[in-house]
């Protein structure tokens, strides 16, 4: 073998080797800390061969960060968050979480179901928000992991107990996060109850896709012709509004800053946009939400879901007080959520589709995140 060969030989051997671990789908477990009740957390991060690399915490289901590759191939950390457990722990405006029982308000944080009153924390002012004060996002969920030809999973499962934040029944949970080979992260809920219960699980990842600054040039585009206006404790109406000649129309692609100042009642409750949106594909079959496009990176991240609504939240209650990830500022409309679900107050709305779940019933819920750059 004369050396020339043998050096290239080496070099591909070299070459292959060095491209090993990210040939193929990895999940890796390490630890993230400790609970107030000394309770061990980890973070495990899910990777793919084409530079989408997802970290999640089993405290909350936390999407702690998630890269994405930009236009020339560069990944960049496209949510909010913190480095840290202990920051986590301090509280935040459920960064990252996994939302339940109920996500998003319910009013007065009460509601009937077969004739019986529940009455559930109001932490929001007179109103439930996101399942209370100790809702999902701040609970240690059991975790698995493995890959398979599908791509490389997480399971995070938690058992509710009946009257827990108030809410009738055991909930036992599920919900799955998948990355696959084509860049997306799928996230599949599951819950089973013992007594008629609501359920409305969602994740609330605040996503930057340029990775700092505002979010206002960011170019959204919905799927969805109406909205639910609310009250100004963002409670709905009960009204379906078409968008069509509002601030609200995200029907063709606009940047989300182009009339998030005008003088509109609606803007006003919110303090920018903070509304469920009724998506065409009115639930069930897995259809597009959403498409957001960052012209500066050509990130691109859409949006799939089987759920009803999805609630576009621009960070408007941000105020850069948080310190996240490289000690960003997270100031106001740093991030925006795209809130996967039923609609708020569906409990006390027989007219908006129903968020009840019986012994014997199950809840399913798909919502995918696919990130590509232009
Ligand atoms: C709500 C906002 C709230 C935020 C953080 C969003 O889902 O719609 O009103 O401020 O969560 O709690």
């Amino acid at each position: 073998m004369n050396s020339a060969w043998r050096a290239a030989a080496l070099a591909v051997l070299l070459a292959a080797c060095s491209k090993t671990p990210t040939e193929k789908l990895t999940v890796t477990q390490q630890a993230f800390g400790k609970t107030a009740d000394g309770t061990p957390v980890d973070l495990f991060t899910l990777a793919n061969p084409r530079g989408v690399q997802v970290s999640i915490t089993n405290y909350g289901g936390i999407i702690v960060s998630l890269l994405a590759p930009d236009r020339q191939g560069r990944p960049g950390d496209i949510v909010l968050g913190f480095e840290r457990l202990e920051d986590y722990l301090k509280g935040h405006p459920y960064f990252g979480a996994i939302v339940g029982r109920y996500g998003n308000r319910i009013a007065q944080g009460r509601f009937t179901l077969d004739g019986v009153e529940y009455r559930l924390a109001r932490n929001n002012g007179e109103n439930h928000l996101h399942g209370g004060l100790q809702g999902f996002d701040k609970k240690v969920w059991a975790a698995r992991h493995w890959t398979d030809s599908d791509g490389a999973h997480l399971e995070l499962a938690y058992s509710s107990p009946d009257g827990e934040e108030g809410y009738p029944g055991r909930l036992d949970v599920k919900v799955t996060y998948t990355l696959a080979e084509n860049n997306q992260l799928r996230m599949d809920y599951y819950a089973v109850t013992d007594k008629p219960t609501v359920v409305n699980l969602t994740n609330h990842s605040y996503f930057n896709l340029a990775g700092e600054g505002d979010i206002l040039g960011h170019i959204l585009r919905l799927n969805a012709d109406r909205f639910t206006p609310v009250d100004s404790g963002l409670i709905p109406t009960g009204e379906l509004r078409p968008v069509a000649g509002t601030p609200f129309d995200f029907t063709a692609p606009t940047p989300i800053g182009a009339r998030i100042e005008q003088d509109d009642e609606q803007l006003r409750f919110g303090r920018g946009y903070d509304h469920n949106f009724v998506l065409r594909g009115a639930g069930g079959a897995l259809a597009e939400a959403a498409e957001v496009y960052e012209p500066r990176t050509g990130r691109v991240l859409r949006v799939l879901t089987t759920e009803p609504g999805v609630q576009f939240y621009t960070g408007n209650f941000l105020d850069g007080t948080l310190r996240g990830k490289g000690g960003r500022v997270y100031a106001r409309r740093s991030g925006f959520c795209l809130e996967t679900q039923h609609f708020p107050d569906s409990p006390n709305r027989p007219t908006f589709p129903s968020t009840v779940l019986r012994p014997g019933q199950t809840y399913r819920s798909t919502t995918v995140l696919e990130f590509s750059a232009r």
